[in-house]
C-alpha cells in the first residue's frame, strides 16, 4: 500500500511503536519543528514534503489576500490519550455532572487533568471507562453514568488513540488570521468563502478535505472544514476530491476494482457488503446494506474509471 494512502480510522489503528517511528522521521525532516510567527506563536511538526506543499499552497492563497496557517500537525500516541480523556471528562460532565459544577466544567477538567495526566497512558491501557467512572464519582453524580454512550458521542469528534489522522504527520488543521491579526472561526458564515477557496486549491498541492459534510457514514466523523490530509500528489488528490469521495470510499472503490469477482458482483447488484467491514466497521456496513444508494459515489467512480479505460 502506498504510504501516502494509509487509511487510519477507528477500524484501522496505528500502533504506538509505529507512531513513535513516524515521530522520529517527522522531527528529522523538520529539524525540530516549525515556528509560525505573527500574533499566534505555534510550534507544529509536519512531514517535510507535506510542509513544503502546504507552504506553496499558503503562498498561492496569500495572493488572494488570505493569511492561512497550519496547526495540529503531528500528534503522538500519548497526546491523543490526553485529548481523549479530557474530551471524555468534559462530555461526561455535560451529560451527567452535577448542575452546580457544569458552569465550571473546564476548570474541573483542567484540575483533574493536572492531577492525573501522567497516569493517563497507563489508564488507557487498563480500563479507561472504569477509571473515568472513578474520577467522575469524586465530583458528584446525579444519575448512573453510561460512559459507553458518552464515548460514542465523543469519538465522532475526537479519535481514540491510534485512530487519529494526526499520528501520520501528513495531516494538519488550517487556521486563518484576519487583517487585525485575530484567529478566525472558519465555521462562521463570513469565512465560508475563505474555506472554500482553500478547498478548491488544496488538491493542486496533494491535499484532500478528510472529513467532508454528509459523509460521516464512511469517515465516522462530523464535518471538519479545517482538517486536511496529504495523499502524495495532485493527481490522486483530484481523483478523490473531484469525484466527491472520502479516503474510505477511495479504498472501497479500489478494493472492488482490484478484484474481478467483486467487480462483477457490483455490476450484477449482489455485492458482498462484508468486504466493507475492515474499512468502515460493522455498523456503517449495516447501514449501507440497508441503503445501497450510499455507495453511489463509489459506483459512479468505478463506472467512470471503467469507461475511461475502454476509451484509452
Ligand atoms: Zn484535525
Amino acid at each position: 500500500m502506498d504510504k501516502y494512502l494509509i487509511l487510519i480510522n477507528k477500524y484501522n489503528l496505528l500502533d504506538e511503536d509505529t507512531i513513535n517511528k513516524i515521530y522520529d522521521g517527522v522531527i528529522e525532516a523538520n529539524e525540530g519543528g516549525i515556528e509560525y510567527d505573527g500574533s499566534l506563536h505555534r510550534s507544529e511538526k509536519l512531514n517535510g514534503e507535506v510542509l513544503s506543499n502546504f507552504n506553496q499552497l499558503r503562498d498561492e492563497l496569500s495572493k488572494k489576500g488570505y493569511n492561512f496557517f497550519a496547526e495540529s500537525g503531528f500528534r503522538g500516541y500519548n497526546d491523543q490519550i490526553n485529548l481523549w480523556f479530557s474530551r471524555m471528562i468534559i462530555a461526561s460532565i455535560d451529560e451527567y455532572g452535577h448542575p452546580l459544577i457544569k458552569p465550571a466544567k473546564y476548570l474541573v477538567e483542567r484540575l483533574i487533568a493536572h492531577l492525573c495526566i501522567d497516569d493517563y497512558p497507563n489508564w488507557y491501557k487498563g480500563n479507561p471507562i472504569k477509571k473515568l467512572e472513578g474520577i467522575l464519582s469524586v465530583i458528584g453524580r446525579t444519575t448512573e453514568y453510561d460512559l459507553e454512550n458518552v464515548r460514542k458521542k465523543v469519538e465522532i469528534e475526537a479519535a481514540p488513540p491510534g485512530a487519529s489522522e494526526h499520528h501520520l504527520g501528513m495531516t494538519f488543521d488550517i487556521g486563518l488570521i484576519d487583517e487585525n491579526g485575530k484567529n478566525c472561526d472558519l465555521t462562521k458564515p463570513q469565512y465560508l468563502k475563505a474555506a472554500h477557496d482553500f478547498i478548491n486549491l488544496a488538491p493542486d498541492y496533494g491535499f484532500i478535505l478528510r472529513y467532508p459534510n454528509g459523509k460521516n457514514v464512511f469517515t465516522g466523523c462530523k464535518e471538519e472544514i479545517w482538517h486536511y490530509r496529504y495523499v502524495g500528489n495532485p493527481e490522486i488528490a483530484h481523483d478523490i476530491m473531484d469525484n466527491g469521495l472520502t479516503l474510505e470510499e477511495y479504498h472501497i472503490a479500489h478494493t472492488i476494482m482490484n478484484n474481478q469477482e467483486l467487480f462483477e458482483q457490483l455490476e450484477n447488484g449482489n455485492l458482498n457488503y462484508d468486504i466493507l467491514i475492515p474499512i468502515i466497521g460493522e455498523d456503517a456496513t449495516k447501514m449501507i446494506k440497508q441503503n445501497p444508494d450510499l455507495l453511489n459515489d463509489v459506483r459512479n467512480y468505478i463506472k467512470l474509471k471503467y469507461e475511461n479505460s475502454k476509451t484509452r
